[in-house]
């Protein structure tokens, strides 16, 4: 696998210099990323009024472009949010975007706002959405070379997670209060990664990243109060193929830390071993062979043609 993300990225070739750290699609034009600008009065950026969607571009392929695009569309219909484009128009921008990096493995980010108001307004259905989109080179949430040694997690007494009921997490979103919260608390007590327990104590997810615990033989993940993420949704498919139970279900805090394997999944990473939680070892303090094995499944999942949409780089 090591070799693999190697070759990935040597493969890289910028087709415009000036693109080769990122671009954004703002008002139909594409420009460098470190150019970009928003207006100061997109709601988006004064009320977090929008919601957006993350996909990875992995050897010159998305990675399950329609599941992500699904979602966002979901996303702006629950909002009432109109991006002006449908998703074949928004898988166009897209792979034009990329192409025009020239990045073969990139993190690719759509964001529709509530936009700006006319001047003097306040009514959110008169205002006119907005479409973004940016391409910058792949994020990983946890180093490749931190795979096996992990991630230091934190479970924060200080912060819970906002009830579903206030900011529903299943929308993709920018209401970060509470997880930077959990990321100040982690690095406070010596860990990176928060697992925020909702109001009645039960796991919910992390600062971009779902969870799952093995416990009991039985890979277990939350029902409720996170985002449905794409990777989670590829390793519980991935698990049942191969058979590895797993189940969505409420897993009380007790529960979670007696997992004998646990792990986070998200598009920035893939599935990364949590190896210590608040300063307490997971099993031997090192990734287990069920999270190894998922790890691995998962990265070679970004060769299956079901999952992949290949760019034309035109090279
Ligand atoms: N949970 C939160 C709060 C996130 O922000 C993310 C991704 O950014 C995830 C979970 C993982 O979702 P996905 O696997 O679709 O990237």
């Amino acid at each position: 696998m090591a070799v693999e993300v190697q070759k990935g990225r040597a493969a890289s070739v910028p087709r415009d210099a000036r693109l080769a750290a990122g671009a954004a699609l703002i008002d139909g034009e594409v420009v460098p990323i470190a150019e970009a600008r928003i207006p100061i009065t997109d709601t988006g950026f004064a009320r977090s009024d929008l919601t957006y969607d993350v996909v990875a571009v992995w050897g010159g392929a998305f990675f399950r472009l329609d599941d992500h695009l699904a979602r966002f569309e979901r996303g702006c219909q629950r909002l009432r949010l109109d991006p002006g484009l449908d998703k074949q128009q928004i898988a166009a921008a897209l792979a034009d975007l990329v192409r025009r990096t020239g990045l073969r493995e990139s993190y690719v980010d759509i964001i529709c706002t509530r936009g700006v108001p006319a001047p003097g307004s306040r009514d959110p259905r008169t205002f006119r959405n907005r479409f973004y989109a940016y391409a910058i080179p792949y994020v990983w949430l946890l180093k490749w070379d931190e795979r096996d040694t992990g991630m230091d997690a934190v479970i924060p007494q200080s912060v819970r997670r906002i009830p579903p009921a206030s900011v529903d997490p299943t929308v993709k979103n920018f209401h970060w209060g509470d997880l930077t919260r959990g990321l100040y608390e982690a690095y406070d007590r010596g860990g990176r990664y928060p697992v925020l327990l909702d109001a009645d104590g039960n796991i919910t997810e992390g600062a971009g990243y779902n969870v799952f615990a093995l416990v009991d033989g039985e890979l277990l993940t939350p029902d409720a109060g996170a985002l449905e993420g794409i990777t989670r949704l590829t390793v519980m498919e991935l698990a049942r193929a191969h058979g590895i139970p797993v189940r969505e279900t409420k897993i009380d805090e007790a529960t979670f830390r007696r997992g004998s394997e646990l792990f986070s999944s998200t598009t920035a990473g893939g599935v990364m071993a949590i190896t210590s939680l608040d300063g307490q070892p997971i099993g031997d303090g090192t990734a287990g062979p069920v999270t190894r094995r998922l790890r691995d499944l998962y990265w070679e999942a970004h060769s299956d043609p079901r999952y992949s949409t290949p760019i034309d780089y035109g090279n």
